[in-house]
């Protein structure tokens, strides 16, 4: 008996799903995006879009950004993208994207000033519309209720995002830390966060950066009676080097130098912006007038203080020019002293050991946050995290916001912590985080996007990879002049990036390839192509060990 064929209800189940473009797999690149509805029909709304910069890996990429070509093609179903705070990993591929999105952008006062800056750059200041919204407002984008949720953490105005999808509710932490003194702006709004724990909240989609560190992150007061005492106790120039967009520690910076008695001067243009930003948004009020980094020389040795710009080793950057000398209007000297106020993100050793290494050439001081506590990170360590449980009290825990290891140490974390669900992601897969337990569903399909000089590039067949060879090993290029007899009237070859006594033995060895053809063979361009290509790499590869890339063309007499 043949069983009746079940007719299947087409799935519209409503529910609600997080799709991460980016910040699953490294810190750089945030890109998430919550979804609401039937999986035919979903509408979607954007949290952050950030870059990570290029390194040597990607030779020529200055950023690396996420692809949203999936929420471009639903995008009429897109309701927005909201920012939870103006660090570059989390706004940097806004003025990129942008014109492929082509939508709201909902920020706070303060990233919404420096996001201007960014767009008039990108002549796009006319174009994007931004919509500003206090810390701790409420709005509502398509089917999603909103509520931007004060944090501390390293920039002014960070929120995290409530997102009440009708279907399911999802806290998306944003970059976060529990300071209970911070040194400007507001405090982490913990009533609100118990509150919502009360409510009820379905998913905590949230930071991992710190989670393999124990305990709590200092607070920034502590690294500004730090900062006050080791400016008072300086005898020479203080030059202060932090993240450009790190206001509360210029802040800190400068009080301390008002109390030592200092004037201070601003190097590096980023820093300049974020300054005037800030003070355009109500910061650093007692800060007092900045003086023209022209004054810096006719300043006495302990009587000045230069906040700069290149924590992180950037060789344009204010302290790189300093340490080699090279600045035009500022030079240290033996006796005075270099602050580094800030991590060295992983990836920039080498550089920031450079910078150090030549101020340490010109006998200057150096301090670091190894030698004392000049910097605290702004990111939840485990005891914050677990504060965060406690007040939240989610059903599922999604980590982000880390490398591979930290979302599965946060995993293992939270599980420890007794939160009953957890769900680890990866870029581009679709979570379901409601109705039912969370799983991976679904994938869009994507990947990663450079920003290549001017140009936009998919990361899989861009030039970067092909850059990538041509560093490890150069370029032969080789021109063949024959006639329609098969004959090689002419031949040169050109190298690039090959070792001397190499490169002068490939004319000989591309005539004997060619001589070593049969004739008929000859005739036939393509195949003299190949065989000089193949054979002047074989060749490489065993006198040098390296296979450089080789173009051969055969233009016909
Ligand atoms: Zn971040
Ligand atoms: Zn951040």
């Amino acid at each position: 008996m043949n069983a009746k064929p079940v007719k299947r209800k087409a799935d519209l189940s409503e529910d609600l799903v997080l799709l991460p473009l980016g910040g699953t797999g490294e810190i750089g690149m945030n890109c998430y995006c919550y979804g609401v509805g039937p999986s035919a029909a979903r509408d979607w709304l954007m949290v952050d879009l950030g870059v990570k910069f290029g390194d040597e890996q990607d030779p020529g990429v200055d950023v690396i950004m996420p692809d949203v070509g999936f929420i471009t093609k639903n995008r009429k179903r897109f309701h927005g993208l909201v920012v939870t705070h103006a660090h570059e990993d989390h706004i940097g591929a806004i003025c990129h994207l942008w014109p492929q999105l082509e939508c709201e952008v909902h920020c706070t006062p303060f990233a919404a000033e420096l996001l201007k800056l960014k767009l008039i750059e990108h002549g796009l200041d006319e174009a994007v519309p931004l919509i500003i919204h206090k810390p701790g407002s409420k709005f509502t984008l398509g089917p999603f209720k909103l509520e931007l949720i004060p944090v501390t953490h390293s920039i002014p105005e960070s929120c995290a995002l409530f997102i009440d999808s009708g279907h399911g509710t999802a806290l998306h932490s944003g970059d976060w830390k529990i300071d209970p003194t911070p040194q400007m702006g507001h405090n982490i709004a913990e009533k609100r966060f118990r509150e919502l724990g009360e409510k009820g909240v379905d998913a905590l989609v949230c930071d991992s950066t710190n989670v393999l560190r124990e305990g709590f992150s200092p607070s920034e007061k502590d690294v500004a009676a730090t900062l006050g005492d080791i400016i008072a106790h300086a005898k020479g120039r203080v030059a202060v080097t932090t993240f450009a967009s790190h206001v509360e520690r210029i802040s800190c910076a400068v009080r301390a130098a008002r109390a030592a008695g200092r004037e201070v001067v601003i190097a590096g243009r980023a820093m300049r912006n974020t300054i005037e930003a800030a003070r355009k948004c109500g910061y650093l009020k007692d800060a007092g007038a900045f003086l023209d980094i022209e004054e810096f020389g006719y300043l006495p040795n302990d009587r000045v203080l230069l906040l700069c710009t290149g924590s992180q080793g950037e060789p344009r950057a204010a302290i790189a020019r300093i340490a080699d000398d090279s600045h035009p209007q500022i030079a240290l000297e033996p006796g005075d002293l270099v602050i580094f106020s800030a991590r060295t993100i992983p990836g920039n050793e080498k550089v920031v050991g450079a910078v150090i290494n030549n101020l340490a050439k010109l006998d200057i001081g150096v301090i670091t946050a190894d030698d004392a506590m000049v910097h605290s990170s702004g990111h939840p360590r485990q005891g914050e995290l677990k504060q965060m449980y406690e007040w939240v009290k989610p059903k599922i825990l999604v980590p982000m916001h880390g490398e591979p290891r930290h979302l599965r140490a946060h995993v293992q974390f939270a599980k420890a912590q007794g939160i009953a669900e957890t769900l680890m992601l990866e870029d581009l897969k679709i979570a379901r985080l409601k109705p039912g337990a969370a799983e991976i569903i679904d994938e869009a399909p994507g990947g990663r996007l450079h920003l290549d000089g001017k140009l936009i590039v998919d990361s899989e067949d861009g030039p970067a990879r092909q850059r990538r060879k041509l560093s490890f090993a150069g370029i032969i290029f080789v021109s063949a002049l024959m006639n329609d007899k098969g004959e090689l009237l002419d031949l040169e070859v050109i190298a690039d990036g090959l070792p001397q006594g190499l490169a002068g033995d490939l004319s000989d060895r591309a005539e004997e390839a060619f001589t070593s053809m049969p004739r008929a063979r000859r005739k036939d361009a393509s195949a003299v192509e190949e065989t000089l290509r193949t054979s002047l790499r074989r060749f490489c590869d065993e006198a040098w060990g390296k296979k450089p890339v080789c173009k051969v063309v055969v233009h016909n007499a």
